[in-house]
C-alpha cells in the first residue's frame, strides 16, 4: 500500500505517519513509500483506535430519569424504584389499564414520574424531533412573518362510480398548469393545474385509502376534499365514509353534484340526503358549498375550481419556503432504471436536488425531481408534488419527509425510526379495547340489513355515559372491507360485524395491521361486549374505608416529616402501616402514615377503641394537641355502567 494514501486516509502527512507508526512500535524505513498491506492494516488500526480516557464520575440524581419512547411497566417500575403495584395503581389513577407486560408511551410515563416526584429526561431528545407526530407542530413553529400563501392541496373523493377518476381527468386535461403543452403525462399521485393564475394541487391516487393511511401517520397532506356524489344516485356508503372521515379528520368538503347530464339526475334530492347526514348545503341554510358539474361534458368544471379558490382563500393556507423541508410520501415504487422512485408533496420549505432526505426508515440524496409530465424540476416549495430518486430503499407511502445536513446524519435519523416503528408496532394493541386516553371507543358498524343497523345504534345510544364516548366513525350495509379495516386501524378503532363477512383482502389487511374485527350474529352479546369494553376504561374511583379515629393527646417530638405522639383512640381503631387522615376541627389539614405504634410501651399491629396509644408518624403536617387522627385505607373501585 501507498503510504500517500495511507496518510490521506488518515488525514495526516506521510511525516507525522512516519512518527506517529514509530511511536506505537512498527518501523517503516524512512524512503520507503510503500509498506505491506498487512502491514498497513496494523499501523492503520493502532493509529485509528480512539485514545482510552477514564470515563468521568458524574455524580447520578435519583430523583432523575431519563425514558424511552416506550417502556414495559416492569421496568418502569424498576427505574423508578418503585413496586409495579405501586406504578400500575398511578397508571390507572390516570386512566391507563395497562398489565405488567405492557408497554406504555414516554407521555404517559412522563405523566406518572412526574406525580411521583421524579424529573424526567427524554432518552430520545434528538431523535424525538424527527418523529411523525411533530410535523404539525413544527409547521405551527415556524416563523408566522415568512408564511406565504401556498396552493391548496385536494381530493377527490366519493362512492364507487360516481365518477372521481373522470372529474381528476377532466380537470387535468382542460387546466395546464405551466401553460406549455407537450412532455409525457404520467399519473405521480399528483398533479397541479392552474386557475385564474393560481394553483391548485389534486391528489389522483385512486381511492381514499391512502388518505385516511397518510392520516394515521399524522401527516394530514389533504388540506381539501372534494366529495363526488352521482345525481342520479345519491349519497351511498362510501359518500357517508367520506363525510365521517372528513369529520374525523376536520377537514373541508365541497360537494360536486355530477352527473347533472343525466336524465334521472336529481340534485335537491342528494343535497336534502346529504342534510339528512349532517352536511348541511346553502339551500338548507349551511355552508357546505355544493357546485353542480358533469365530469364526462366538461360542464362546471369551472366553478368547482373556482370554489376550491375561494374556500382556500378562507382557510388561509400558508407555508414558508424558505423554512425546514418538510412533505410526506404519497406514492412509492421501484422502477426498473431508476431504483425507488416516490412522488412527494411537498409541505414546508423547498426541496432541491442534491439535498441529503430521510423519510421513515429510508434515507438518501435527491439525484433528480420531476413533475407529473416528466419536467425535471431543480427544486419544489411548499404544495408542489414531486417524483424523487435517490432513496436508499422505498419510503411507505406517509412517511414524512425532511431534508437533514448529512448523510450520516440521515443514516442515524433512519436507522432511530425504524426501531421506534418497530416498539410503536408492538404497543398497538387491537381489539374491543378503545383508547383509555382520550376515552373513546371508536366503532366501524357493518350489518347485513339497514334494520339491524338501526336496532344495534339505537341500543349503543343507551350506553351514553358521561366519562366515555362510543364514536361510530362509519356505518354501512353489507361486508367489512379494506376501508373499513384502515380506519379502525388509523383510528385506533374497532370493526364491529353483524351477521356480515369479512371480504378476504380486508381479512389479510386486518392480519397486517394488527385490527380485530369482531363478528357477532346475536345484537345482545355485540351490547355485552361493548358494555365491558366501555366499563373497562372508566377510571376507577378510590374508595375510602375508614378503620376508626383516635384524639391526639400528647406531642412528644417534632421533626422534620415525622412525630411521635400520644393520644387516645374513640372510635374503631387504628391500624399500623395505613395512611392517617389528619383532622383539626372540621377540616381535613394533611395525610400520613402511621409507621411505629405501641400500647402500653409495647409494639402493636394496632390499636382499638377505648385504648391510649403512642405512635410514630409520617406527615409533614405539624400535628397538635387535639388534632383527631382518621386510619384508613383506599381501595379502587371499578365503575359499572
Ligand atoms: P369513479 O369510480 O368514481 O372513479 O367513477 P368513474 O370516473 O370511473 O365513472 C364511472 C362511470 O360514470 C363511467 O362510466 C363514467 O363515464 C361515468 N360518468 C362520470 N362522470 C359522468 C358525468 O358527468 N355524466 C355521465 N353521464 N356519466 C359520467
Amino acid at each position: 500500500m501507498n503510504l500517500s494514501s495511507l496518510s490521506s486516509q488518515l488525514n495526516i502527512s506521510i511525516q507525522e505517519l512516519r512518527d506517529k507508526a514509530k511511536a506505537k512500535g512498527f518501523s517503516i524505513s524512512p524512503r520507503a513509500n510503500k509498506i505491506d498491506n498487512s502491514l498497513a492494516k496494523q499501523v492503520l488500526a493502532s493509529l485509528q483506535e480512539a485514545p482510552k480516557v477514564e470515563a468521568p464520575a458524574i455524580p447520578v440524581d435519583p430523583t432523575k430519569i431519563k425514558l424511552p419512547g416506550y417502556i414495559k411497566v416492569r421496568d418502569f417500575a424498576l427505574l423508578l424504584d418503585k413496586p409495579v403495584t405501586e406504578v400500575i395503581k398511578a397508571l390507572i389513577k390516570n386512566g391507563v389499564m395497562a398489565t405488567i407486560n405492557e408497554e406504555v408511551d414516554f407521555e404517559t410515563a412522563t405523566i406518572i414520574a412526574q406525580d411521583l416526584g421524579f424529573e424526567v429526561e427524554s432518552e430520545e431528545e434528538s431523535s424525538q424531533e424527527y418523529s411523525i407526530g411533530n410535523m404539525q407542530s413544527e409547521l405551527a413553529a415556524e416563523n408566522q412573518d415568512e408564511l406565504v400563501p401556498r396552493p391548496p392541496i385536494v381530493a377527490i373523493m366519493g362512492h364507487v362510480d360516481h365518477g372521481k377518476t373522470t372529474l381528476l381527468d377532466a380537470i387535468r386535461t382542460t387546466n395546464v398548469a405551466s401553460g406549455e403543452s407537450g412532455g409525457i403525462t404520467q399519473h405521480i399521485g399528483a398533479y397541479q393545474v392552474k386557475k385564474n393564475g393560481k394553483l391548485i394541487t389534486f391528489l389522483d391516487t385512486p381511492g381514499h385509502e391512502a388518505f385516511v393511511e397518510m392520516r394515521a401517520r399524522g401527516a394530514n397532506v389533504t388540506d381539501l376534499i372534494v366529495l363526488v356524489v352521482a345525481a342520479d344516485d345519491g349519497v351511498r356508503p362510501q359518500t357517508i365514509e367520506v363525510i365521517n372521515r372528513a369529520k374525523f379528520t376536520n377537514t373541508p368538503i365541497i360537494i360536486a353534484i355530477n352527473k347533472i347530464d343525466k336524465e334521472a339526475a336529481n340534485p335537491m334530492r342528494v343535497k336534502q340526503e346529504l342534510a339528512e347526514h349532517g352536511l348541511l348545503t346553502e339551500d338548507w341554510g349551511g355552508k357546505t358549498v355544493a357546485v353542480e358539474i358533469s365530469a364526462k361534458q366538461n360542464k362546471g368544471l369551472d366553478d368547482l375550481l373556482e370554489m376550491i379558490l375561494l374556500t382556500s382563500e378562507v382557510e388561509n393556507y400558508k407555508a414558508n419556503p424558505n423554512g425546514k423541508t418538510l412533505g410526506t410520501v404519497i406514492e412509492s415504487h421501484t422502477s426498473l432504471g431508476q431504483g425507488s422512485v416516490s412522488t412527494v408533496i411537498v409541505q414546508s420549505g423547498t426541496l432541491k436536488v442534491g439535498d441529503v432526505i430521510v423519510a421513515g426508515a429510508s434515507f438518501g440524496r435527491v439525484k433528480s425531481l420531476e413533475d407529473e409530465k416528466g419536467k425535471k424540476l431543480k427544486q419544489a416549495g411548499p404544495s408542489t408534488p414531486a417524483q424523487i430518486s435517490g432513496f436508499s430503499e422505498l419510503p411507505e407511502v406517509g412517511d414524512i419527509v425532511r431534508t437533514v445536513a448529512t448523510l450520516e446524519e440521515a443514516r442515524a435519523i433512519a436507522t432511530t425510526l425504524q426501531k421506534k416503528n418497530r416498539s410503536h408496532k408492538l404497543q398497538i394493541k387491537r381489539g374491543l379495547q378503545g383508547d383509555a386516553n382520550s376515552k373513546t371507543l371508536n366503532i366501524i358498524l357493518k350489518a347485513d340489513v339497514a334494520g339491524s343497523l338501526e336496532a344495534i345504534k339505537q341500543s349503543l345510544a343507551k350506553l351514553k355515559n358521561d366519562e366515555v364516548t362510543i364514536n361510530i366513525l362509519s356505518e354501512g350495509v353489507g361486508e367489512v372491507n379494506e376501508s373499513d379495516i384502515l380506519l379502525a386501524a388509523n383510528s385506533q378503532g374497532t370493526v364491529i360485524a353483524f351477521n356480515t363477512k369479512t371480504n378476504p383482502k380486508a381479512i389479510n389487511l386486518a392480519k397486517q395491521k394488527q385490527v380485530s374485527v369482531d363478528s357477532y350474529e346475536v345484537i345482545y352479546e355485540l351490547l355485552e361486549d361493548i358494555t365491558s369494553a366501555v366499563v373497562k376504561m372508566f377510571t376507577p374511583e378510590l374508595e375510602k374505608v375508614s378503620f376508626g379515629k383516635g384524639k391526639i393527646l400528647q406531642v412528644f417530638r417534632t421533626e422534620k416529616g415525622e412525630m411521635i405522639i400520644g393520644g387516645n383512640v374513640n372510635e374503631g381503631e387504628l391500624r399500623k402501616n395505613k395512611p392517617i387522615a389528619i383532622w383539626r376541627g372540621e377540616e381535613e389539614v394533611g395525610r400520613g402514615e402511621i409507621v411505629d405504634l405501641q400500647h402500653n410501651k409495647v409494639a402493636a399491629k394496632e390499636v382499638t377503641n377505648g385504648q391510649e396509644f403512642g405512635m410514630k408518624i409520617k406527615t409533614n403536617v405539624k400535628l397538635v394537641v387535639g388534632d383527631t387522627l382518621e386510619s384508613f385505607e383506599e381501595n379502587l373501585k371499578q365503575k359499572t355502567l
